[in-house]
């Protein structure tokens, strides 16, 4: 949802509003459609609009303030120590904030305007969900991805980055390959040039913002990168950086120099592959759980896991640079007590880019400087012990150095900082004992005042003799003197040396000339170390933003060497195999399996069965019959899964696999409707595959499930027969295609690089047993009836149906089924079509005749064509 509409709804009307108001209208309108969280003293407050929608998504009480046309203006509020998690549920609903923060204090603008002055307020930020940095908006585990898109003489430009980390890239891809960019990268938020067509939920910006050469300069200027980018690509760059300049109010988030993605480098997939496969979001409610990203992650940090959903949503296409991953894993697999030390030392570390990027955006803390330090210095340790190993792979030679080289500001920080420093700097106290002698000289100096407030309270209290005085402080008064009330009357006596402040219910409060004179000591000395500790962290900081490039690449070393010990751990556990990549059209597999059908049957004490797959230019497409619920689609989707993890660097569930480079992989398994942009199950089969028809190569890996099952069955097994034609003909590659049309078998005596398959299974005293089990030649019958009663279909229904199977068995046999040149239609879709058919043909022949006007010749040639129609019978 956008918050547009909230854009003109505080406008209609408001002739002469109060000058707060109209302050608030200025700046609503500057909020550019966001709401607007206008900072009053203690609280953000909404208006309007606003303030009905926040109220509904926060459940918080609607109020009203003062009037506007006679009505009152609805308004709600949220104190501002909790905004972050107010914020996090509007952004979560899909609309954007603008925060309008105050800019000067109520006596600077006392100071500027007189006792009835406003203060002065601007938008200093615009919180949406691509352009978070906050700790507690995001998930840890996952990229928050930001996404610009432009266009240019034909091409599309696409520029990427996580300001949480400084993640950037740029590409540049035809404008049919946006959909699967998108979904690889699963943006938070998309931004386009006005007037670019076809993506509803992205958001407009000014089209000025998308100019290549502007970009280019913004490039050179956040990022000292001067890139060859294409124009496209610069414009996109551009659009991005305009527009994290407008969200950040000219503060910009950290960005790394862009990586230039070359999209030949990746294994292609689109959209609804990515879905079919359940790759880093499952099925059924789009969530981690359930998908093939959380049956392997085994990442320590939440830089790993967000490297892993990374790598998995982008496999590669380059042999070396697939063997390159491999090696590192192969390295933490063999070894594994190098293994455990590794991973234990990373589960002392804090995140690392994610502090950094707070650092940068002006948003960090005390803490995250303390995290930087930490991370920094468990890198460092890990790069001893890797480093001692011997027979280290390339890759980790080149990981290695970034781990170090941050001594000197590591060592800063450990002296300047306390062992965990606080989120808060309003209290102070972060800054270590020992790094600042005059600092610890103030601190000494509050103490000291607060000994002798004690030793004065000890001292009033004899010289009272009232046991229950105390010297209390607060925020309000500072210290003061506190009696019972019973006690109080010796106190108020001119001459006692109290003066009076505060009488409470049951309480008196004083202030003595010798206490006011210790708290003004104490506030002065705490003010100033307050201040101290202040420059401190500024100047911590600045070293910290001196070598954020360096320590952005530690954040990466890290995160890789995670990933790789990660997957050497999930493939010991799951005993998995390292793949041989070759760049020849082979897939072949032993003993693969579907880790998360043998993950869910394993919690059911159930066992995987393991099976093959034996794909070469010469038998290339393997078509896979067999019963329902046999394990057709589990086993089209394990070797679609297995071709994934290996491009993607991991060890694959397989006892052995020798894999000819995939360039793009395809899967349409299972029907989906996708109702919500109009498309019934039939249809989005058919755009499905006509898109793997179109792009499917000679290095594609395509499974199919079912295709044409959607329609009519003649309908469907033609679509089918020609579908599978085609991929065998034209597109040439590697497919698994899995039917329950027994009839395609007949293609294997025409197509010859098609070999027939099968799922086994076999019935033993009336009960179906699934064997899961993949073996060579087609299904010798389709079982419906037996999977129906497994099902649990109630045994009436069950006899019946058996016995109008073999009724329409009978029938096929005599009438000599389908059109001679396809063969014989499957059991019960065909027959039960056909006596359809013949029932539709009697009654549209009897429909519209006029009895009367019949002869007995042409009344009795009639019924023998009736009978002709329905079958001779
Ligand atoms: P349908 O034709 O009805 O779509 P299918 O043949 O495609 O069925 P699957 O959906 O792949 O069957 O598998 C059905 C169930 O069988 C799975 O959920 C799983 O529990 C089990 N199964 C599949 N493959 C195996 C296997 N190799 N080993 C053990 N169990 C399996």
């Amino acid at each position: 949802m956008d918050s547009r509409p909230t854009k003109n709804a505080v406008l209609p009307g408001l002739e002469t509003p109060t000058p707060m108001m109209a302050q608030y209208l200025k700046l609503k309108a500057k909020a550019d459609g966001c709401m607007l969280f206008y900072r009053m003293g203690d609280f953000f407050e909404l208006f309007f609009d606003d303030a009905k929608i926040a109220a509904r998504v926060l459940d918080i009480a609607l109020t009203s303030r003062g009037e506007h046309s006679g009505a009152p203006i609805p308004m709600c509020g949220v104190p501002v120590h909790a905004a972050e998690g107010y914020l996090a549920r509007l952004i979560k609903a899909g609309h954007r904030v603008a925060i309008a923060e105050q800019t000067e204090t109520p006596e600077q603008a006392k100071a500027r305007g007189g006792s009835k002055a406003l203060v002065a307020r601007d938008i200093i930020r615009f919180v949406t969900a691509g352009t978070l940095t906050e700790d507690s908006l995001l998930d840890s585990c996952a990229s928050n991805i930001l996404v610009a898109l432009a266009e240019a003489g034909g091409e599309i430009g696409l520029a990427a980055t996580d300001i949480s980390t400084g993640y950037f890239e740029v590409t540049c891809i035809s404008a049919a390959a946006i959909e699967a960019e998108l979904a690889r990268l699963g943006p938070s938020e998309v931004i386009i040039p006005e007037g670019f067509a076809g993506l509803h939920h992205a958001i407009e910006r000014p089209k000025a913002d998308f100019d290549s050469m502007a970009g280019k300069e913004a490039l050179q200027r956040h990022c000292s990168a001067d890139l060859s980018c294409t124009r496209t690509e610069l414009a996109a760059a551009g659009g991005l950086l305009a527009y994290l300049e407008h969200v950040g109010q000219g503060k910009m988030p950290f960005l790394k120099a862009p990586v230039r993605r070359e999209v030949q480098h990746y294994l292609l997939i689109d959209q609804a592959t990515r879905d079919s496969l359940e790759i880093t979001r499952s099925a059924n409610g789009g969530g981690r759980a359930g998908s093939l990203l959380a049956e392997v992650d085994r990442t320590i940090t939440g830089a790993g896991a967000r490297q892993l959903a990374s790598d998995l949503s982008a496999p590669l296409m380059d042999k070396g640079a697939i063997e390159a991953r491999l090696a590192l894993v192969q390295w933490f697999h063999d070894a594994p007590l190098l293994r455990e030390s590794t991973r234990t030392a990373l589960r002392q570390l804090p995140d690392i880019a994610r502090a950094l990027g707070r650092v940068v955006a002006g948003r960090g803390s005390p803490r995250d400087l303390g995290q930087i330090r930490d991370g920094l210095d468990g890198a460092r340790i890990l790069r001893e012990r890797l480093g001692a190993v011997s027979d280290r792979p390339a890759m980790l030679e080149t990981l290695l150095p970034a781990l170090d080289g941050h001594g000197a500001m590591v060592d800063l920080l450990q002296r300047a900082l306390v062992a965990t420093p606080p989120t808060e700097t309003t209290q102070g106290g972060y800054v270590a004992e020992g790094y600042d002698a005059a600092l610890d000289a103030l601190r000494v100096a509050g103490r000291d005042g607060r000994a002798a407030i004690a030793a004065m309270e000890a001292r009033y209290r004899a010289s009272t003799g009232i046991a229950s005085l105390k010297i209390r402080h607060n925020g309000v008064l500072g210290y003061f003197v506190e009696v019972p009330a019973k006690n109080a009357d010796p106190l108020m006596t001119a001459g006692s040396g109290f003066t009076h402040r505060q009488t409470m219910a049951g309480a008196v409060r004083f202030n003595s000339p010798e206490l006011h004179e210790e708290a003004l000591r104490i506030g002065q000395a705490s003010g100033h170390a307050l201040a101290a500790e202040a420059a401190h962290l500024e100047e911590l900081t600045g070293h910290v933003l001196a070598r954020r490039d360096a320590i952005a690449a530690s954040a990466d070393a890290l995160a890789r060497i995670d990933v790789a010990s990660a997957l050497a751990e999930r493939a010991a556990e799951g005993r998995w195999c390292k793949a041989e990549h070759t760049e020849g059209p082979e897939l072949y597999i032993e003993g693969g399996r579907h880790p998360v059908v043998e993950n869910a049957l394993a919690k059911n004490g159930e066992r995987f069965i393991a099976n093959d797959v034996q794909l070469t230019e010469n038998n290339r497409l393997w078509l896979v019959s067999g019963p329902n619920m046999g394990g057709k689609s589990t086993f089209l989707r394990q070797n679609a899964l297995i071709v994934i993890l290996a491009q993607a660097g991991s060890y694959v569930p397989a006892t052995s696999a020798r894999l000819g480079l995939v360039d793009r992989l395809f899967s349409r398994v299972g029907a989906s409707d996708n109702l919500a942009r109009g498309r019934s199950t039939f249809m989005v089969e058919m755009v499905e595959t006509a898109a793997i028809l179109a792009q499917a190569t000679e290095r594609s890996f395509v499974i199919l499930d079912e295709v044409g099952r959607g329609t009519s069955t003649y309908d469907g097994l033609a679509i089918a027969w020609a579908v599978v034609e085609g991929i065998h003909e034209t597109n040439r590659c590697r497919c698994l295609f899995a039917t329950h049309y027994h009839e395609l078998t007949r293609l294997s005596e025409t197509l010859d690089a098609l070999s027939l398959h099968h799922v086994r299974a076999k019935e033993y005293k009336g009960d179906l047993i699934l064997l899961h089990e993949v073996s060579e030649g087609p299904a010798d019958r389709s079982y419906g009836i037996a999977v129906a009663k497994l099902a649990g279909l109630p045994p009436p229904v069950l006899a019946r149906a058996t016995q109008v199977l073999e009724k329409l068995e009978k029938g096929r046999a005599e009438t000599g089924g389908l059109a001679a040149g396809l063969g014989e239609m499957p059991l019960f879709g065909a027959a039960l079509d056909a006596a359809e058919a013949k029932v539709d043909a009697v009654r549209e022949s009897l429909s519209g005749l006029d009895i009367d006007a019949l002869s007995p010749r042409q009344a009795l040639d009639l019924l023998y064509e009736l009978k002709g129609l329905a079958g001779g019978e």
